[in-house]
């Protein structure tokens, strides 16, 4: 097989198939020309390689090649929170321990998680980040900034398309209610410990807005990597967090990237306290238009749909997450008969918790099938259109890439065929059912970015993965070492107390 590892000059990808888009037909015996990390041409591979012999070389016999895929939705967990001591549970007793949750190395973290997407053939995602769990000492918006910096220098490493949205929330830590009032409600010997977890001064939200901004600023006219905004989800976000974040994503022109009605308590929480208003609450602070993506949307309402397909908002779906959260299966079906652009997002928690793409494209066309509507069933070319063009647009680059056509960028996973085959399969298959249904991260033969190859036969070729490994590993270890017990075992003694408060949500 052929590699490449630069993008400069003329590139021809070759394959026995090359898939361009999810609507287009497969072409066989064809070739992509890319010239400087931009498709130029599309067509038969023998009369592409005789016009340009001088041309590097990507694909080769017995490869399909389709364009990279996009996650539009994941939080650069390298060693997963299952991996960290945390197995699955339903959503919110899970999300009860999370304070406990310790902290890897955000660098390291950040590039092995950015080296298990691309070898499973992603090549654009969306970062919603999570800020330190330890704080920023005496200078947070120096600290903070720093931090971000951190995630966009791994970022320009992996060499990933990147759109960077940090995630930032100021209420309900413990419940989907302030803080205060649970405490309130707890019994003397729990009140004392839980008010010390979440005492001491909180960030100004104007902290979060400025480096926003300022990191925005930085990364103007910059290819690979974008910023959007984020509120974490509406339940954790006051009046003021939304109005300063709608504000700076009509002056800064960025997309907004939040979680929402991922469960059934956060949908009881949205009836009770806004009469299930809490998505309109956000389109009249500016914080749902054309660039706004919400993750999740289990519970979205009929009326809430309406009002996504009207604002031009756009659904992240991360189908492994929800059944493994036991969240639910999100209304896909829905959305897409309602004309809602949904992408397909890893979340950090695949079936598999191993971050395949590709598995994870599976797992949302099977699952699908399950939800109950009347809407019609996706197939595969739909599956495949959300992982393309959806996620494309969630990450702010509709038309640059998802397709493998002129004007697109040279993103591109190059697959085994014959190993996706297995031992038979008719040639009666469709290539884009071919893919949904059997391809995963171990038929990945090469991946590239803008022309260049940064994976190859399941390994990156710019990273060292086994020293990055070890201080993953490294880091991880201490951090698990490093938790306090009695931290642990305070939020086991208020778990309960937070599941039953109160009543409805
Ligand atoms: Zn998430």
């Amino acid at each position: 097989m052929h590699s490449a590892d630069s993008a400069a000059g003329e590139l021809l990808i070759e394959g026995a198939v090359v898939l361009p888009s999810a609507a287009g037909e497969p072409i066989a015996d064809a070739a992509v020309l890319v010239n400087d990390g931009v498709v130029t041409a599309l067509g038969d591979a023998g009369e592409l390689v005789a016009a340009h012999p001088q041309a590097r070389r990507a694909g080769g016999p017995g490869m399909l090649v389709m364009p990279g895929l996009v996650n539009a939705h994941q939080h650069a967990e390298g060693v997963s929170t299952f991996q960290m001591g945390f197995v699955d549970e339903p959503f919110e007793p899970w999300m009860a321990l999370m304070h406990a949750l310790p902290s890897v190395d955000a660098y390291l973290t950040t590039l092995y998680k950015s080296m298990l997407m691309l070898t499973s053939g992603v090549t654009t995602h969306v970062h919603s980040h999570f800020p330190a769990k330890h704080g920023y000492g005496d200078d947070p918006a120096g600290g903070y900034l720093a931090e971000l910096e951190g995630a966009v220098s791994a970022h320009r490493e992996s060499g990933l398309r990147t759109a960077l949205a940090p995630y930032w929330r100021d209420r309900a830590s413990f419940v989907y209610d302030d803080d205060a009032r649970f405490i309130d409600s707890l019994p003397d010997d729990l009140s004392g410990p839980a008010r010390a977890l979440v005492d001491g001064p909180r960030i100004p939200n104007s902290v979060y807005i400025d480096a926003i901004t300022e990191l925005h600023r930085r990364l103007a006219g910059d290819e690979m990597i974008g910023v959007q905004l984020s509120i974490a989800a509406p339940q954790w976000a006051s009046d003021e967090l939304v109005d300063a974040v709608g504000e700076a994503a009509a002056a800064l022109r960025i997309g907004v990237h939040l979680h929402a009605l991922e469960s059934r308590r956060q949908l009881a929480w949205g009836d009770d306290v806004h009469a299930g208003n809490e998505l309109r609450r956000l389109a009249d602070r500016g914080v749902l238009g054309d660039r706004t993506a919400i993750a999740h949307g289990v519970y979205l309402r009929d009326a809430d749909i309406d009002l996504m397909a009207e604002r031009g908002a756009m659904v992240a779906h991360n189908c492994s997450s929800n059944l493994r959260l036991a969240c639910g299966i999100a209304p896909v079906r829905r959305l897409v008969a309602r004309g809602v652009t949904v992408g397909l997002g890893s979340d950090d928690m695949t079936l598999d918790d191993d971050d395949d793409m590709l598995s994870e494209v599976r797992a949302a066309h099977i699952t699908q099938r399950v939800w109950e509507g009347p809407e019609p069933l996706l197939d595969a070319r739909d599956i495949l259109r959300m992982t393309w063009e959806g996620g494309a647009r969630i990450a702010g680059r509709e038309g640059e890439v998802g397709r493998l056509e002129p004007g697109y960028r040279a993103d591109a996973v190059v697959l085994d065929l014959d190993a996706m085959r297995g031992v038979y399969a008719s040639p009666a298959v469709p290539v884009h059912d071919l893919v949904v249904a059997r391809a995963r991260r171990r038929h990945v033969r090469q991946v590239l970015v803008g022309g260049r190859v940064l994976a190859q036969d399941g390994r990156p070729l710019h990273v060292d993965m086994d020293a990055l490994g070890a201080e993953v590993a490294a880091s991880a270890d201490a951090a698990v070492r490093a938790v306090d017990p009695a931290r642990v075992e305070l939020l086991q003694r208020l778990r309960p107390w937070m599941l039953r408060y109160p009543p409805a949500y």
